[in-house]
């Protein structure tokens, strides 16, 4: 009797060219993906509209219609805009359960406040909140943009999007010169650049008064002339005032356009990738599904995951379960509660989000034998969570032995992994919520190096096994 060593290999020593090349095709489309929808709202808005041109219809018409679902429809469903569902009806009654990859399609960023605009040493500013967790010191002295709603008390929805094109300006949080900094170098990196701190400077030009003008104007504006200065370009550009501010979501994201990384190009660094890019590959992956399923297949786009998945556009929400019930309702003869428990206990759900890579200049912060590392493939991430696996979806070898055989079935380069070392640290992701609801769960995404930083590091090998990862289990798994 002989058995074999087991390690995980480089996927591009294997690799044929014809596999090189797709890999890098495939990459090229996420690339200019990754530079035009940098936020939830941009991702959601983007996949309704590659639905709607790739014939999937609105699931809410259906409802409106009490229209029956036959095999092979494909529907959608938009959740408030931030969070989204994608949906091929199969050919075996729905409470056989459903085939689901669901990504988050939020990163962490930098929020305008509510009340976000001040004027300081003939400059005007925007107080900022920052969403997710990051290292505040990564954000200071890098061109920023602002994208994001401002929503009029009509309803009207102003959209901005300022600070990507070559021709728009920038935006910037500045840094104390090295010079004045001993204070602060001495500091830990974590207080050394405070939240309170992260202040965007957006203008500097005071407002131009008429002479005559100037005398009739309040004190108030003559007190921040530069901040008034701004609210007349905001008005004039967009058509909002200060106070339409308080019903805005404007989020603050690196304006460095995406890019491949290294000579051989082989790697793609840029901000979001955590986790935009599971959710691409989980999007193309549905899309690019040709042969009719025999179990209905979905794609669930998440919101609020960096902050813990809470809130109506989060995973621990009804979002989804409602969404799946409605299906229920129009797929299955008789409805009842039962069949969307059925469902969900028969259904299975890859939770394709990133991990950490082994990052060569701070391997220390991983067990080299459990660890994920570029090039080797999408990663199995069994368990999460932190000091003795708290707060994490520990997945059922059961489930995770049937993903080994369709991996390898259809040639996926795969490993396994988790995040850091033991009592290192740690974290969690929409896994636990979904595994609440009686499915099966595993954590399955990208390793990635400079997780939640503006530019993070992915390697194109992983990207493309991920996209082959998602197709095979929506295909194949039974
Ligand atoms: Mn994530
Ligand atoms: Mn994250």
């Amino acid at each position: 009797m002989t058995t074999e060593k087991f390690e995980y290999k480089n996927w591009w020593k294997g690799a044929s060219a014809e596999e090189k090349d797709a890999a890098f095709q495939f990459c090229s489309g996420y690339l200019s993906f990754l530079n035009r929808h940098k936020t939830e709202r941009e991702v959601v808005a983007y996949t309704e509209a590659l639905c709607q041109a790739n014939g999937f219809t609105d699931l809410n018409e259906a409802i409106q219609q009490g229209e029956r679902l036959q095999p092979g429809t494909k529907v959608y469903q938009n959740l408030r805009g931030k969070a989204f569902v994608m949906a091929v009806i199969g050919t075996e009654p729905i409470e056989k359960g459903i085939n689901i990859v669901a990504s988050h399609v939020d990163s962490p960023r930098l929020d305008f406040k509510q009340t976000p605009f001040y004027e300081d040493t003939d400059m005007v500013l925007a107080k900022t909140h920052y969403y997710g967790g990051i290292k505040k010191y990564q954000w200071v002295c890098i061109p920023l943009a602002l994208h994001g709603v401002v929503v009029l008390k009509s309803g009207e929805i102003v959209h901005i999007n300022i600070g990507e094109n070559d021709s728009d300006p920038s935006f910037v949080i500045t840094d104390l010169l090295p010079h004045l900094a001993h204070e602060q170098m001495n500091k830990k990196m974590s207080e050394a650049v405070h939240g309170e701190g992260l202040n965007v400077v957006l203008g500097a030009i005071p407002l131009a008064e008429e002479k005559e003008e100037a005398e009739e104007k309040s004190k108030e504006n003559h007190k921040d002339p530069v901040k008034m200065n701004l609210l007349k370009i905001l008005k004039e550009t967009y058509g909002v005032d200060e106070a339409d501010f308080v019903s805005a979501e404007i989020e603050v994201v690196p304006a460095m356009p995406a890019k491949e990384v290294g000579f051989d190009r082989s790697m793609i660094g840029g901000y979001g990738q955590d986790d935009r890019v599971c959710a691409y590959g989980a999007i193309q992956a549905l899309l690019g599904l040709t042969e009719q399923p025999a179990r209905t297949v979905m794609v669930y786009l998440s919101d609020k995951e960096e902050v813990g998945s809470m809130g109506n556009t989060g995973a621990q929400s009804a979002g989804l379960t409602h969404c799946i019930a409605e299906l229920c309702a129009l797929t299955a003869p008789v409805y009842s509660d039962l069949v969307t428990k059925r469902c969900f206990a028969n259904s299975a759900l890859l939770s394709a989000d990133v991990s950490a890579a082994v990052d060569p200049n701070y391997k220390d912060a991983q067990d080299k034998l459990n660890a994920t590392y570029f090039t080797k493939g999408v990663v199995l991430e069994k368990y999460t969570g932190s000091k003795g696996k708290s707060g994490a979806n520990d997945a059922n070898p059961e489930f995770i032995a049937a993903l080994r055989a369709i991996y390898d079935e259809h040639q996926v380069a795969w490993q396994t992994g988790e995040l850091g070392k033991v009592d290192l640290g740690g974290g969690g992701t929409i896994a636990q919520f979904m595994a609440n609801l009686g499915m099966q769960v595993i954590d399955c995404g990208v390793p990635v190096l400079s997780m939640h930083s503006p530019f993070e590091l992915t390697c194109k090998a992983d990207i493309y096994n991920a996209y082959l990862a998602y197709r095979a289990f929506l295909k194949a798994y039974k």
